[in-house]
């Protein structure tokens, strides 16, 4: 990790979260990544997931919600990479292969680098990865960086910095961490089932050791995301 930056988290909290995909755009800016062709199926999800050209996707689930009277709810969550922690590394950085290809950068985020060449492995931070979150195309593995440039510059990334409604803080762990679990207290007077994603329920990705994490108001599966809790970790 470079510098003596102090280690950065982020709290997406998906009970303000409006959905307006304000975040993917930026993002997309910022990386100077193109738009992808794709057809409508039906749902506001677009593209249907994360790819070489998409850092980041928010996903519209429809769900029976936990308040009470039965609300369906309308569940928005930005999916992207979680920036694992861990005893030696995140578990995509431990398991590749090639040097160099997964560093630890500025605040903690986790980055691939143009040293990835999946010709020279068996694309095993995909196969690692708890969350499907890297993904391959034309022999390099892209994920989001946690705008690592950004955050060296000691700016927000800048799906934080665009958020209209403020659904995406961002800044030193220790008050990230803080702010999330001050929302959770109020947020659970109205959604029984709130919890902090991934760390909820004591189980979490990564032992509960993520550097993004969400603020859920259900459970992690009717989002229809994986909870983390097997995905090869603790090693
Ligand atoms: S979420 Fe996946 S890609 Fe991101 S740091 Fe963790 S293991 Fe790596
Ligand atoms: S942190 Fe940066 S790279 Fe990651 S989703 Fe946000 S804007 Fe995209
Ligand atoms: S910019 Fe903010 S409100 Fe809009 S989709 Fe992204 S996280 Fe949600």
């Amino acid at each position: 990790m470079r510098g003596m930056m102090r280690e950065k988290m982020m709290l997406i909290d998906t009970s303000i979260c409006m959905a307006c995909r304000g975040c993917q755009v930026a993002c997309k800016d910022w990386h100077q990544l193109p738009a992808e062709d794709t057809e409508f199926e039906g749902t506001y999800q677009n593209p249907p997931d994360m790819s070489d050209k998409t850092l980041t996707v928010v996903k519209f689930t429809e769900a029976e919600g936990s308040r009470p009277f039965k609300y369906m709810e309308w569940l928005f969550f930005k999916d992207q990479c979680r920036h694992c922690k861990g005893m030696h590394g995140a578990p995509c950085q431990k398991a590749c292969p090639v040097r160099g290809a997964i560093v630890a950068e500025a605040g903690g985020a986790i980055v691939i680098t143009d040293a990835c060449d999946s010709t020279k492995c068996n694309i095993d931070c995909v196969d690692a990865c708890p969350y499907n979150i890297p993904k391959i195309n034309g022999g390099k593995a892209k994920k989001c960086d946690f705008c690592f440039d950004r955050i060296e510059g000691s700016k927000s990334p800048i799906c934080a910095k665009t958020c209209p409604p403020g659904a995406i803080t961002f800044g030193n762990a220790g008050s990230v961490q803080a702010a999330a679990n001050d929302r959770l207290a109020k947020v659970r007077a109205e959604y029984p089932n709130a919890n902090i994603y991934p760390n909820g329920h004591g189980h979490g990705g990564c032992g509960g050791e993520t550097r993004v994490i969400w603020l859920l108001i259900d459970d992690s599966s009717a989002y229809g995301i994986p909870s983390g809790e097997h995905g090869g970790m603790g090693h």
